[in-house]
């Protein structure tokens, strides 16, 4: 029988707009179980369907899909360094810095995360 998981408030998917402004590792340093998302994208951890956050779908340059996940640590690690980071030379910001809309967003996640 499949297991169904119980409902959690714990936030557990990154939401979309927000997954290309956290950098991920290079796909073809990471191990297949990175890959396929058994294990932490960033730390290599293992993951269950309890302690699993989805970073959404990925498309590589020669149309290969994965979908990372990781664990919350790194995740909080990663969603931290991007709002830190945000606006920067990589990503495009309309409007001043303290008023973003990204960064705050990347730092309503980070709260979220730190539950
Ligand atoms: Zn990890």
């Amino acid at each position: 029988m499949p297991e169904t998981p119980a409902p959690s408030t714990r936030l557990m998917v990154i939401p979309a707009a927000l997954v290309p402004h956290v950098p991920l590792p290079r796909l073809e340093l990471l191990s297949d179980a990175r890959t396929r998302g058994a294990e932490c994208v960033w730390g290599g951890e293992r993951l269950t369907i309890e302690t699993a956050i989805d970073l959404g779908k990925h498309v590589t340059d020669d149309g290969f899909n994965w979908f990372p996940r990781a664990c919350l640590r790194c995740t909080r690690r990663a969603v931290r360094a991007a709002r830190n980071a945000h606006p920067d030379q990589y990503t495009e910001c309309k409007g001043p810095t303290a008023l973003c809309d990204t960064r705050r967003a990347l730092h309503e996640l980070l709260l979220e995360l730190r539950r």
